[in-house]
């Protein structure tokens, strides 16, 4: 009897956990097993997302098409990133976090000099525009990559006769090729998963969870309340389909995204779960998903929020009206700056916290230092949640271009 894929991770994700509580440290030496299998995965997404967006937008046709695709996923990756961070608003300002947090103590572990801090949002969006194309994939800067292959891919549109189809064929086959890749190196997930898990387990400081607790529960209760109700009647709202069709679809990358904390690393595997188990097009799948998992972040824009209001809590800095709209605002805009790696939201921080004149505040950087420490179980859980909402803005953009034959089993 064949197991399905995402019983056989879970079973990894049990080993791993239970060789890691038992061996502790010494458990490490199966940690190059996550290591390697996190390569293979990176190994593909540079090609994929070239060829994935090159021929997706050069398969639309025309421009009409391209803008009122590209309008209906900006359209849905904002709505949900503000709905994500008004709940992460309202958590904080509920469970109140940070009040009564003692700074001293476990702060002084951490040395803030050595977190890098970000570069300004606007130098974020102004190097979306590569100035040296080859460069931008060398370094894996998504933001520029996608935006190169849009505007390449447009341009083939423009093309006719012969070229046009070589060109449309070329990127076409190469996407088909690594979309093959793909399923091969997913067959290797449980593997990756019981290294990725081991690891993360035996490293955990279980001592500072608790010094932080409150800020790690208001955090886990609002990427819940956005995972198991918001998106899900969003999901309904739009495509009128049993949201739990769409949660077994996306199991293997569920699966993936909390055991890499990556979106970039688990785009594949996202990819591979919409096309292949929830039936959407190639159109959409290889249009919305790259941009999805480069700049919609929901579980990020609530972290942003709901992480700078804990800081301002914790050092007794009154945030009012303004102040809290502003953190709304800049939430959204570093969550959709933030790379889509592990905890790559976390140092993004800084720019919403300059924002509200914490940025240059020591005691800040030191609960920053802490946050970090204790980061990656919230990683894992909000990089779910930003692949999960990909996932359904690529669903609701097919199901309004009229696609029928979702979820097919
Ligand atoms: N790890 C997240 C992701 O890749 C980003 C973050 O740190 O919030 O989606």
């Amino acid at each position: 009897m064949k197991i399905k894929l995402h019983w056989q991770v879970l079973i990894a994700m049990a080993a791993g956990t239970i060789f890691a509580l038992s061996l502790g440290e010494k458990a490490l030496f199966v940690a190059p097993l996550g290591t390697l299998f996190l390569r293979l995965l990176k190994m593909i997404i540079v090609p994929l997302i070239i060829f994935s967006i090159t021929s997706g937008v050069a398969g639309l046709g025309d421009s009409r098409t391209l803008g009122r695709m590209g309008a209906k996923t900006f359209g849905y990756y904002f709505l949900t990133s503000i709905l994500a961070i008004l709940i992460g608003l309202a958590m904080t300002n509920l469970i109140k976090p940070g009040a009564g947090l003692n700074l001293s103590g476990n702060f002084q572990a951490f040395d803030p000099g050595t977190l890098n801090k970000p570069k300004s949002m606007f130098e974020i969006l102004l190097r979306m525009i590569p100035t040296n194309p080859v460069k931008a994939m060398a370094n894996g800067d998504m933001l520029a990559i996608i935006f190169w292959s849009i505007a390449f891919g447009f341009a083939i549109t423009r093309l006719e006769g012969r070229p046009q189809k070589f060109l449309n064929d070329f990127f076409q086959f190469g996407f088909s090729a690594m979309m093959t890749l793909t399923r091969g190196i997913i067959r290797l997930l449980p593997i990756g998963v019981f290294g990725l898990i081991t690891k993360a387990v035996a490293t955990a400081g279980f001592e500072l969870f608790k010094a932080v607790g409150l800020y790690m529960i208001t955090i886990t209760a609002g990427l819940s309340l956005h995972f198991f109700i918001v998106l899900p009647l969003v999901f309904w709202l739009f495509t009128r389909i049993n949201p739990l069709k769409h949660a077994r679809a996306m199991m293997p990358a569920f699966l993936t995204a909390f055991s890499t904390s990556s979106s970039g690393a688990t785009l594949p595997v996202t990819m591979d779960c919409i096309e292949n188990s929830a039936g959407v097009s190639n159109k959409v799948t290889s249009f919305v998903l790259p941009l999805g998992a480069t700049i919609n972040m929901d579980g990020t824009a609530l972290y942003e929020c709901a992480g700078v209001l804990f800081i301002a809590q914790a050092l007794g800095a009154d945030m009012g009206f303004a102040q809290q709209l502003t953190i709304v605002l800049t939430a959204f805009l570093a969550s959709v700056g933030t790379a889509a790696v592990p905890s790559a939201g976390l140092v993004m921080i800084f720019i919403v916290l300059d924002a509200v004149g914490l940025g240059d505040n020591a005691g800040a950087a030191l609960i920053v230092g802490t946050m970090l420490a204790v980061d990656r179980p919230l990683d894992m859980f909000r990089t779910m949640v930003n692949v999960t909402s990909d996932s359904i803005g690529a669903v609701v953009v097919a199901k309004s271009e009229g696609e029928t034959e979702l979820y097919p089993e």
